[in-house]
């Protein structure tokens, strides 16, 4: 069982790949996590990229493609993997796939955690009182959802066509997301 995770910042994608991951014993391979590792480790590719990180664009294709083939190309990894961050972009997608197909796998199933602007104001707007920017700091998130939404559209689109795809209501609890995800991936296991 191999996972792909969609959902922008605010939706709450980290804690329901944590709890994926206990329950299903996956391993979660996060793109941006592991970069920042390299940079934290100060690397040869952590020097590289850590300009490229802090202005907040995306390091190319191909560093983050060879990084998610040392996990794919493992043994001990053999699907259970839930991508996390990654694909970011189609060619990213197609990658994916053709690295899959090499070792013998493939993604069984893409989640995409769907939460409306609305929710995520009114999130950050119930923070409010802890923060003292609190106006600066929701038109920052607004702006990180419009760009998350309108560049992860394509590869949505992709994972649509293939019918992978499965839309997870982002807008209950923590529990109600946990369980609708649970109940899909136990149908896919069989
Ligand atoms: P994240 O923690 O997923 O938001 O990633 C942090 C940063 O790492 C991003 O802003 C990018 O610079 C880089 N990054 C993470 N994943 C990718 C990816 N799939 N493709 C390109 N850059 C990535």
């Amino acid at each position: 069982m191999n996972i792909v995770i969609f959902g922008p910042p605010g939706a709450g994608k980290g804690t329901q790949s944590n709890l994926i991951v206990q329950k299903f014993k996956l391993h979660q391979l996060s793109t941006g996590e592991l970069l920042r590792k390299e940079i934290k480790n100060n690397t040869d590719l952590g020097n590289q990229i850590s300009s490229i990180i802090n202005s907040g664009n995306l390091v190319s294709d191909k560093i983050v493609g060879d990084l998610i083939k040392k996990y794919v190309s493992d043994k001990f990894y053999k699907d259970r993997l839930i991508f996390d961050g990654y694909p970011r972009n189609l060619i990213q997608a197609k990658n994916l796939e053709d690295v899959l197909k090499k070792y013998n796998q493939k993604i069984d199933i893409v989640l995409k955690l769907s939460v409306s602007l609305e929710t995520i104001k009114k999130r950050i707007s119930e923070r409010k009182s802890l923060e003292k920017r609190a106006d600066d700091s929701e038109k920052i998130a607004v702006k990180r959802y419009l760009t998350y939404e309108n560049n992860i559209k394509p590869v949505i689109d992709f994972y649509k066509q293939s019918n992978l795809l499965k839309v997870v209501n982002g807008e209950a609890n923590v529990s109600e997301i946990s369980d609708e995800i649970s109940g899909l991936i136990e149908l896919i296991k069989g």
